[in-house]
């Protein structure tokens, strides 16, 4: 097989990954593989924006009492502390790439959002990850040092003496081709895609938790799945977010039968916590088995909802619904996955040589929960904290690595596997979980997987081995949901 060799391997283009080649550029020649186009990414779907304790009355000792009060008592508060204060150098590195982030007079303009204590959200209008890997993107290929290759999968990690030393990949147009590196980072980002409905983009398919998991390295707390309240519910335009920031000026959550359920389940109304409303949606869904609950905006000015909600507001018009005039079907949706490959403040996973940056690690900043805009800190701070540490690393003179090939399916097999495997998280693994419906999706994925292997063998294409990452990312989730027996954050089993 075609092989090359670099300094470091960054595997995905997100914040995470171009944070640390930017970085490590600085000590080496750094090697991007990226499966999509350069900007997929979940970094790009990024809408509120990133957190930092920059305001002037605002301090690190309350953005980390935040962030361990929503951690809900499982986070590591040495991470969290690193987290918090490396925050103002991130957001200002930012700016020296060229991010530009809306500003009020001589200062940042500073967003809330929900669990911040102050106005902390630094952000680009409702478009702020878009700007940032904009941002990076220019700069990384700006940058001698680092090669990027698009459309490139990265299908296994290289091991040699108890060390990972690469990997291999399949590249559109040039085919398998190995890459050997003192320094690996898996930064690929989330799982999404092994729910019926996400968020994230077509490319969050826990790429990085398989490969990690095939490596023998510590992956944890994947039970802890955020699920966002209210996403569009539409064949046309699934898991478009819209923003809480509609509750919050004041739209109410209907059922089909036009009552406002959040009654019979918090005070707070349309303005509890995220978790909770999420959870009285899924119940109301099921109680009268419908398939999306209703956002009614109708009773606010039409010149507000267009003014404050401008993208909403016409991506809503696309299809044919007018805020103004219509109830906007939604259903909760995965969102963010707060568990991962486990790493210390440096990034380093349990196996040596491999790093982990970004929504694919757990680094324990999140605990049980994440606070909102705390992900894309968690992605700078961690990858460039990496960087420093992996550049004294060196590869071994003999390193010698033989990879078994991977186990190709075909398309239409994948489809049918990932459906059934969606289906099985939605009903049994979402937002309230059950140890009869834990046990019956471990079977049942269990399953998936044994006929995934009796396939018969087929030519490469990505759409079956990422099915099969999800397949093994979505057992690791239901094993860890088994095992905890407590109702903490994110995980709630009504059994317990
Ligand atoms: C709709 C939405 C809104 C959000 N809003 C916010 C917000 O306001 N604030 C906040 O802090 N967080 C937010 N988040 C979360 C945040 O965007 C992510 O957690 C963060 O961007 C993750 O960055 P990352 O670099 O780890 O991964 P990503 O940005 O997802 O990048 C992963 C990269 O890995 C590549 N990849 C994956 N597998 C492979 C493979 N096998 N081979 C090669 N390449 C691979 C992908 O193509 C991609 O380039 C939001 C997320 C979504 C989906």
């Amino acid at each position: 097989m075609n092989s090359e060799q670099f300094d470091f391997l960054v595997i995905g283009s997100g914040l995470a990954g171009l944070t640390f080649a930017l970085r490590a550029a600085e000590h080496g020649r750094v090697c991007v593989l990226t499966k999509g186009e350069v900007s997929d990414s979940n970094t790009s779907a990024a809408q509120g924006g990133i957190a930092a304790a920059v305001g002037e009355a605002d301090s690190w000792e309350l953005h980390e009492q935040d962030t361990l009060i929503a951690g809900a008592g499982l986070c590591d508060e040495e991470a969290v502390r690193f987290l918090v204060q490396n925050a103002p150098e991130s957001i200002q590195w930012l700016i020296s790439l060229g991010a530009r982030f809306d500003v009020a007079g001589d200062d940042l303009a500073l967003g809330r959002e929900g669990g911040h204590s102050r106005n902390r959200i630094v952000h680009h209008a409702d478009k702020t990850g878009w700007e940032i890997e904009r941002a990076m993107v220019a700069a990384a290929k700006k940058n001698p040092n680092i090669v990027l290759f698009r459309h490139a999968f990265v299908t296994k990690l290289l091991l040699s003496q108890g060390r990972c030393v690469g990997a291999s990949a399949e590249i559109e147009g040039l085919g398998p081709k190995r890459f050997t590196a003192r320094a690996v980072l898996l930064s690929t980002g989330g799982c999404g895609r092994m729910y019926q409905h996400t968020t994230n983009p077509k490319v969050a398919t826990a790429d990085g938790i398989a490969l990690a998991l095939d490596l023998g390295a510590k992956v944890e707390n994947m039970e802890f799945m955020q699920f966002h309240p209210t996403t569009l519910f539409h064949p046309q335009m699934r898991s478009f977010l819209i923003s809480e920031a509609v509750r919050g000026a004041g739209g109410n959550l209907r059922n089909h039968l036009g009552r406002r359920f959040m009654y019979d389940y918090d005070p707070r109304l349309e303005l509890a916590p995220r978790d909770v409303v999420a959870r009285a949606i899924e119940a109301e869904m099921k109680k009268h088995g419908t398939w999306c609950v209703y956002l009614d905006t109708t009773h606010l000015p039409p010149d507000r909802l267009l003014h404050e909600f401008p993208t909403i507001y016409d991506k809503l018009k696309q299809i044919g619904l007018e805020m103004e005039k219509d109830w906007i079907p939604v259903v909760p949706a995965q969102h963010y996955s707060c568990g991962g490959v486990s790493t210390d403040l440096d990034g380093k996973t349990s196996i040596p040589g491999l790093y982990a940056a970004g929504e694919v690690a757990s680094t324990g900043v999140h605990g049980a929960n994440r606070l909102a805009s705390n992900s894309l800190l968690e992605a700078i701070v961690f990858a460039a904290a990496a960087a420093e540490a992996s550049k004294h690393d060196t590869l071994p003179d003999k390193h010698g690595v033989s990879t078994l090939p991977v186990h190709c399916i075909t398309e239409a097999e994948s489809v049918r596997l990932r459906r059934a495997l969606q289906r099985t998280m939605t009903n049994h693994v979402g937002i309230v979980r059950t140890d009869g419906g834990l046990g019956l999706a471990l079977q049942e994925i269990d399953s998936l997987l044994d006929e995934y292997r009796s396939l018969p063998e087929s030519p490469y294409s990505q759409h079956p081995l990422e099915t099969h990452n999800l397949l093994l990312a979505a057992r690791s989730v239901v094993t860890s949901a088994i095992q905890r027996r407590e109702n903490i954050g994110l995980h709630f089993n009504s059994d317990h």
